[in-house]
């Protein structure tokens, strides 16, 4: 079994495997020992798949781009035609071990899709992309500048007791050292307990700042809210269908409790941090006093 894998030559071949039949992120495992980090995988591509389900892309539209190693993927290149003039750059809204998901940029065009991770290589498709125009160029943009909006001069931090608890069934809060917050560099959260497959919803009106797979933190997802806080949410079942940039409503469903990564049973592993928020010169707070303020509050109509 060949194990090339096309690392930015055009000539190059790899086996690839347009296939289907990849898709689900639940059946797949991270390539993580317990107790190390693997070598890095380096990505390879077997599909291409336009939401929903078809493999012809609007500009516009989510890209899913299917096969292994793509968790470190730092940019997708929609090459188009030949030479590098049509060659379109986009950011990854989401990646998971499986599949890296993209939006079609406006100037992209018909091609081959590369992928490109800055410490361990590139891939290319073997297949090209077909690219169509937008539906309605009058549409509102799918997703906007991702540009956090500072918090305005007038602007007053909602109620601590506003807003909606992130799981959405019954749980429990772990009490072990292991489980509440002991600062930055150590527990940067507090995990609270539920079944897998429990649905979490976003505490207020927030944006996507990130959605990720890392090692420890398996599919994890960060909400940016106007104050400038971050709420982030580790150990999912699955990637959270949530694009970076996208408005979310208090009480909207960003995913499911899982034990992906680093996790013993399955929990929701909650960081509360402080304006500007999460690696953005905000520091992780101890959540627990404002997860329980959520808690105890009515539901929302
Ligand atoms: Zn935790």
């Amino acid at each position: 079994m060949s194990s090339s894998v096309v690392v930015g030559r055009r000539a190059a071949l790899a086996m690839l495997v347009l296939s289907a039949s990849v898709a689900s992120g639940a059946s797949a495992s991270p390539s993580v020992s317990p107790g190390g980090v693997a070598a890095p995988e380096r990505p390879r591509i077997e599909a291409l798949r336009c939401a929903p389900g078809s493999a012809v892309c609007r500009r516009g539209e989510l890209l899913a781009v299917l096969g292994s190693g793509m968790q470190g993927t730092d940019a997708v290149v929609f090459l188009g035609g030949r030479g590098t003039r049509d060659d379109r750059l986009a950011q990854p809204s989401a990646t998971d071990n499986v599949q890296v998901t993209v939006q079609v940029p406006n100037g992209a065009h018909s091609g081959r899709i590369k992928v490109i991770d800055r410490g361990v290589g590139a891939a290319r498709s073997s297949t090209p992309l077909k690219v169509r125009a937008a539906v309605r160029p009058a549409a509102p943009p799918a997703a906007p500048p991702p540009a956090p909006a500072p918090p305005g001069p007038g602007a007053a931090p909602p109620a601590p007791g506003a807003g909606v608890f992130p799981i959405q069934g019954a749980h429990t809060y772990g009490a072990t050292a292991s489980n509440v917050f002991t600062g930055r560099g150590g527990h940067q959260g507090n995990d609270v307990f539920a079944a897998c497959g429990t649905p979490l919803v976003a505490p207020q009106a927030t944006m996507v700042l990130r959605v990720a797979f890392e090692s420890r933190a398996g599919n994890y997802l960060v909400l940016t809210a106007d104050d400038g806080r971050s709420f982030a949410y580790m150990h999912m079942r699955e990637a959270s269908p949530l694009v970076k940039g996208q408005r979310v409503a208090a009480g909207q469903a960003v995913g499911t409790v899982g034990d992906t990564g680093r996790a013993s049973g399955c929990h929701l592993h909650f960081e509360l941090w402080t304006a500007p928020g999460w690696y953005r010169g905000g520091e992780p707070v101890d959540p627990l006093s404002q997860l329980k303020a959520w808690d105890g509050a009515p539901a929302p109509g």
